[in-house]
């Protein structure tokens, strides 16, 4: 299992991955617009 892809777009992470909270787990993205869609995902019902 291979931890170092993107958790929304599965790009491969580089030391520009940006760790981000959702419902109470990190998990790791390519850039601040897949942080962004993931934080909105979390917050649709
Ligand atoms: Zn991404």
């Amino acid at each position: 299992m291979n931890e170092n892809t993107c958790a929304a777009c599965d790009s491969e992470l580089d030391e520009h991955a940006i760790q981000v909270t959702i419902g109470g787990r990190a998990v790791e993205v390519c850039c601040e617009e897949c942080a962004h869609k993931l934080r909105e995902a979390e917050l649709r019902p």
